[in-house]
């Protein structure tokens, strides 16, 4: 039997958009189509409209609204604040920049873009649970290292970085430091001041705005390149006319991220703590990757032994559930998680995991429909898999002599 209407439970990928973010966003559309740039009245009700997201979105991260750069969404933030951030350096002389391997293709991507062009990169390890360690930044860093780069939240298990303790080191040693909040904005609280960063990058569609709008922060005084060049938009950092009703939107949504927050974070945590404690009991080899002690609270990831998370994610796909083998960005390619490579988890496991993403509009029946049929799912495909069966037999699969059969 399916659910009356499909699950979703990949709200780390997306999210759909608050009913109050769509109404705003229509109305603007409809009604403020002044370029804010303009100085008649037309123009002016627009800015009036952007400088109220700007304000919004400002206090989301404690940041100041003058501070705040609107983009296309986390990957511009993250290309603008890394390419920015490093150009600005250039004449320093420091041509070293430090990032942990789990980080979003957003910035590894460019992290290898950067370093085509004479950058030298490390990227630093991380232990089995996805933290990044103050001992791997401090051998990490050299007097040459101009920008770090540290994800506050991995999209993919969840783990948030001691971003404050690791940017205290950075800043020690003279480096400008950026982190992707793309996944914690709206989830947890933020708060520019208490990570003591530079730079941080969030995107609206994560936390129930729209798609193609972001914003970066950028603490005053910082000097960083514009990366978009052309007419004194966003005091001359980031050209182009201003997408007016996403930003309107990702304003809405940020207000509403705040005024839910508290309870959500708590009510997604037992929802999420529900779902992982009923599968580990149920199932057998079953593992959970990232944390246990600082997860954002939506996200759970698991490894289910000898199931390959295609089939997995298909099935329950067909039973209405929507679930995710990973970052949206590389699924559909087989090569196993980078993240999970990097927490040592090996490639046969990490093909063999699941991300669950939980949001503000899934509920208990939801989670309790997605358990009886991960379980239902996991044993079937068990059941067709001969290896499983070997496993379960007790037959030790690096003794098979597979030439001669078994
Ligand atoms: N950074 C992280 C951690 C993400 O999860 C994502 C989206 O998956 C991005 C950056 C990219 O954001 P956007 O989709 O807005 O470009």
């Amino acid at each position: 039997m399916t659910p009356s209407s499909p699950i979703y439970m990949d709200h780390n990928a997306t999210t759909p958009l608050a009913e109050a973010v769509a109404d705003r966003m229509t109305a603007v559309l409809r009604e403020e189509f002044g370029n804010p740039s303009s100085v008649h009245h037309f123009g002016q009700r627009a800015k009036s409209v952007v400088d109220e997201a700007r304000s919004a979105v400002a206090e989301l991260i404690g940041g100041d609204p003058s501070e705040v750069i609107f983009t296309s969404g986390g990957t511009e933030s993250d290309n603008f604040a890394l390419r920015g951030a490093a150009e600005a350096l250039e004449p320093s002389g420091r041509r070293h920049l430090v990032s942990s391997g789990i980080e979003h293709e957003a910035v590894l991507n460019t992290l290898k873009a950067l370093a085509r062009r004479g950058w030298q990169t490390t990227l630093m390890p991380v232990g089995a649970t996805g933290l990044v360690t103050a001992e791997g930044l401090t051998a990490a860093l050299t007097d040459q290292t101009a920008v770090v780069s540290i994800m506050h939240a991995n999209n993919e298990i969840g783990t948030i970085q001691p971003v404050a303790e690791l940017t205290r080191l950075a800043k020690a040693r003279g480096a400008v430091v950026h982190t992707d909040a793309v996944q914690t904005a709206g989830k947890i609280p933020l708060n520019v001041k208490a990570l003591g960063v530079d730079l941080l990058s969030i995107s609206a569609h994560k936390f129930y705005g729209p798609k193609g709008v972001g914003a970066l922060w950028v603490r005053r005084g910082l000097r960083l390149l514009p990366f978009m060049t052309g007419g004194k938009q966003e005091r001359g950092r980031r050209s182009g006319t201003e997408n007016v009703a996403a930003i309107a939107g990702m304003g809405v949504a940020a207000r509403l991220a705040m005024a839910k927050m508290a309870e959500e974070a708590s009510r997604l945590a037992s929802l999420r703590d529900r779902l992982e404690q009923r599968i580990l009991q149920a199932v057998p080899g079953t593992a959970i990757n990232g944390d246990p002690d600082t997860r954002v609270p939506n996200t759970s990831n698991i490894s289910f032994d000898r199931v390959e998370a295609e089939s997995l994610l298909i099935a329950l796909d067909l039973e209405g559930v929507a679930v995710s083998t990973g970052s949206a960005c590389s699924s559909g390619s087989l090569e196993p998680s980078h993240v999970l490579r990097a927490m040592g988890v090996g490639d046969e496991l990490a093909h063999s995991s699941i991300r669950f993403g939980f949001g503000r509009f899934t509920t208990k029946e939801q989670v309790d429909y997605a358990i009886d049929h991960v379980i239902a799912a996991v044993k079937r495909l068990r059941e067709l898999s001969p290896l499983y069966e070997m496993v379960q037999e007790g037959i030790d699969l690096s003794t098979v002599n597979w030439q001669g059969g078994h």
